[in-house]
């Protein structure tokens, strides 16, 4: 695929479809568009394409979620009406079909989550640039997206401090949310937008750990270390899953999926409390029953480790969050709902996702700005959160060909100003 490092040629005439943002919502669209004839050019701030996307790879690509569309359009929550028709039209089936045109075969996972073979999201990714590339698309990196200029137009930063106009009938905005900043997604366009008069919600960190204020000998022995086999509650809201200790705090996959109530929660009372269900198998009168023997000599830790077979992480868990709880009865309660108070997120360096964003009331059915109708968004960087388990990727996906959808339809309609 052809990469400019600067815009200058590409600033000289108006291009079809300017699609700013070169991660899964942008690289479908301009898919999308390409296919349907149209001269594509992408922009992003980074030297490379899709980092984010690449990284999501690291761990197991988990491309989107084979539970029946009913339950999966659940997992949005309020921002499910706005997503359904999106979804709904590139649903997971099309997802995984999407993936196999790009020679990547899927499979589904013990836990219904759908990965394709190679796990990575990089073969995906060279096929789709190569695709692009074979088309005429065009790839920008190295330029910043700053904001509107005459209509129909984007600002640009590049890196030695120079700005650029790069103006197009059509622009998607596909930037992404805020996490993991260094990857290329910052956050940064919430202003420029506002500043428009399209109504944004502030970015707060989704699917991320919590900070806990563990005291300094706790946290030298036990950061780093896992909590298997575990179940975690806060509210209504209860699940098995893993979780990881770090010197901060706590973070893991089952933290994650309880992260946006116990965000709402802090954001509320400053604080937030989850328990954790150190032995989710046993009920509380049969740990009760095994810990009502006598002691003797054996210090606690020894007690508790013959006993119930507690891990030492799982007994310096008890010291440091129920160290008031002495009687079998109390102990064996504290294990199957062990409270652990986190007083803040740990923050969008390495929160999986973002919450926030562009406002729906801000976008058409088409996905375009009523501010600047040539103006389309897609992807994370719309107010909608979901957990882990390949909805963020599907609605990235879904919401990046819907937007497309708009842009090709209103180029083909010639309303969109030169
Ligand atoms: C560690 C990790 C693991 C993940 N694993 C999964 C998973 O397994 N399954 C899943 O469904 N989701 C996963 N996600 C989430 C998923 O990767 C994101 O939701 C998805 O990449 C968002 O796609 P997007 O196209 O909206 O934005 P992004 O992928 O963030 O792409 C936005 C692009 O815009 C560019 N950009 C931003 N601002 C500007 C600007 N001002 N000017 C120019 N360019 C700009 C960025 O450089 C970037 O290339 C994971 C995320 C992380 C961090």
């Amino acid at each position: 695929m052809p990469q400019d490092a600067m815009l200058s040629a590409a600033a000289a005439e108006p291009v079809d479809a300017l699609i700013i943002g070169a991660g899964p919502a942008g690289l479908i669209a301009a898919d999308h568009l390409s296919a349907a004839g149209h001269a594509v050019t992408i922009v992003d701030r980074m030297p490379s394409p899709a980092r984010k996307f690449l990284l999501a790879g690291r761990g197991g690509l988990n491309l989107t979620h084979s539970e029946p569309i009913d339950a999966f359009m659940t997992r949005y929550g309020l921002a499910a009406a706005h997503l359904e028709p999106a979804i709904r039209a590139f649903d997971p089936e099309a997802l995984q079909a999407y993936a196999a045109g790009l020679g990547q075969e899927t499979f589904i996972g013990s836990s219904g989550r759908v990965f394709p073979k190679a796990m990575k999201a990089s073969p995906m990714l060279r096929a789709l640039l190569a695709r692009l590339g074979a088309r005429g698309v065009r790839l920008v990196s190295r330029a910043a997206w700053a904001g509107f200029a005459a209509p129909g137009a984007s600002r640009f930063h590049h890196p030695d401090g120079g700005e650029t106009v790069i103006a197009a009938r059509v622009t998607l905005l596909a930037l992404g949310g805020a996490s993991w900043p260094r990857l290329g997604g910052t956050g940064d366009w919430l202003a420029p937008l506002a500043a428009e008069g399209v109504e944004t919600q502030p970015l707060r960190p989704s699917n991320c750990g919590f900070v806990v204020p563990w005291s300094a000998m706790f946290a030298d022995k036990f950061a780093g270390t896992p909590l298997k086999r575990i179940a975690v509650r806060h509210g209504t809201m209860s699940l098995r899953g893993e979780a990881m200790l770090s010197r901060t705090g706590i973070e893991g996959g089952a933290i994650y999926a309880l992260s946006s109530a116990l965000r709402d929660t802090l954001e509320r009372d400053g604080s937030a409390t989850l328990y954790i269900d150190l032995r989710p198998d046993v009920d509380t009168t049969t740990l009760a029953a095994k810990l009502d023997r006598p002691q003797g000599k054996q210090s606690r830790s020894t007690f508790l480790r013959k006993a119930l077979g507690l891990a030492p992480v799982e007994i310096a868990l008890l010291r440091e969050c129920a160290a008031d709880a002495v009687s079998p009865a109390d102990i064996a309660a504290r294990i199957k709902a062990l409270p652990i108070t986190a007083t803040a997120t740990a923050g969008m360096e390495r929160a999986i996702s973002s919450a926030g964003g562009v406002d729906w009331s801000a976008l058409g059915a088409d996905f375009s700005l009523t501010a600047r109708p040539d103006v389309f968004v897609a992807g994370e960087m719309i107010d909608w959160e979901a957990p882990t388990g390949g909805y963020l990727l599907q609605a990235c996906f879904a919401t990046g060909l819907a937007a497309a959808r708009g842009m090709d339809a209103r180029l083909k309609s010639g309303e969109a100003e030169a």
